[in-house]
């Protein structure tokens, strides 16, 4: 986590973090002394484009059975971001009823 030299108002040191906003996981700039979240131009910015990504693969999926294990079918248009099989990094609980998926690589 980098520190940057920005100061809170209330006058506690600022770090990188990460939050979820809107259930997105994304870069953020936060507070250690009075938690108070806040985001670059940059990062405001990814928070857009996450969202406007977002739109065009959302819709629900089914999760079928392939051999001894199980698959959830990703829509087509994640191609499109340059996924393809076998870049899946990691799989981890992320909440109570979600999964997050992380590739190799970035995406966009
Ligand atoms: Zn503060």
């Amino acid at each position: 986590m980098a520190n940057t030299k920005i100061k809170c108002k209330c006058g506690g040191k600022i770090v990188s973090d990460k939050t979820l906003i809107e259930g997105f996981l994304v870069d953020c700039l936060k507070c250690q002394k009075c938690d108070e979240i806040l985001f670059s131009p940059k990062q405001a910015k990814d928070v857009l484009r996450l969202r406007e990504k977002n739109k065009r693969i959302e819709a629900k999926r089914k999760i079928i059975k392939v051999g001894s294990s199980i698959a959830a079918i990703l829509p087509k248009k994640i191609e499109d971001f340059g996924v393809k099989e076998g870049m899946i990094d990691t799989i981890r609980i992320l909440s109570s009823n979600s999964l997050e998926i992380k590739f190799k690589k970035d995406l966009f």
